[in-house]
């Protein structure tokens, strides 16, 4: 069975894809500024196999942020419209979904244990490993919620401790308690949530996390100075 692999470079330079972006909200278009594309064929003499992988940096013409994409597709994974076409299997390195960016450099004023279990939350979220994330968004709420001495037996109990300890309103918290429940179907059922109940969960608890942790350190470093000058008054 004679088999062929081709090595091209820049076969797929220039082109251009909508992908999402590491910095950039929603989809942007992505140029390809170089790559390296692999074309395999295996035959005999009633069968062929064909397959391709393009490797190639590219970059958001909105940011200029590089980043890198592999596609493959091969001749046994096809679909079919009015022209045929075939399937193709897409990475992005670094990993990302479409509307979750995370709070970037601002996990800094984070206590370390949340700052942790956020991260790989995010992670988890970004690499399509939906039960880890809603897993770890349940422990991400049951750390905030040790952090601040929460009281009460269970993460419902504590939740609302928060709302008395002046730390959450009830608006919030009745949000969070769906979260709760979401952590809770993923870590007992093992049963995944889709991305957009996902993301949007993330969105809530990067929120409280802003609320509790960031909003506050940043207002005191940023009013400091004006604090010393109100005693001269
Ligand atoms: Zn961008």
């Amino acid at each position: 069975m004679p088999l062929t692999i081709d090595y091209l470079i820049n076969e797929t330079q220039g082109e251009e894809h909508s992908l999402p972006c590491i910095k950039c909200t929603g989809k942007t278009t992505h140029k390809v500024l170089t790559s390296v594309d692999v074309r395999g064929n295996e035959s005999d003499d009633d069968y062929l196999f064909s397959w391709s992988t393009d490797n190639q940096i590219i970059q958001c013409l909105g940011c200029k942020t590089i980043s890198f994409r592999k596609a493959s597709s091969n001749s046994e994974d096809y679909g079919y419209d009015e022209n045929g076409y075939y399937d193709v299997d897409q990475k992005l390195y670094p990993s990302r979904i479409d509307g979750i960016k995370g709070i970037g450099n601002e996990t800094r004023y984070l206590p370390s244990k949340v700052r942790q279990i956020y991260k790989e939350t995010l992670m988890a979220l970004s690499n399509q490993a939906p039960v880890l994330a809603g897993i770890g968004l349940r422990a991400l709420l049951e750390t905030v919620c040790k952090e601040k001495n929460a009281k009460g037996h269970n993460l419902l109990k504590k939740i609302d401790n928060l709302i008395s300890i002046g730390v959450l309103t009830s608006a919030n918290a009745a949000i969070l308690h769906k979260i709760r429940t979401l952590g809770n179907v993923a870590a007992h059922k093992v049963k995944p949530h889709s991305d957009t109940q996902l993301s949007l969960a993330m969105d809530i608890v990067e929120h409280l996390l802003k609320n509790i942790y960031i909003l506050p350190k940043q207002v005191e470093s940023e009013f400091e100075v004006e604090s010393e000058f109100e005693d001269d008054v």
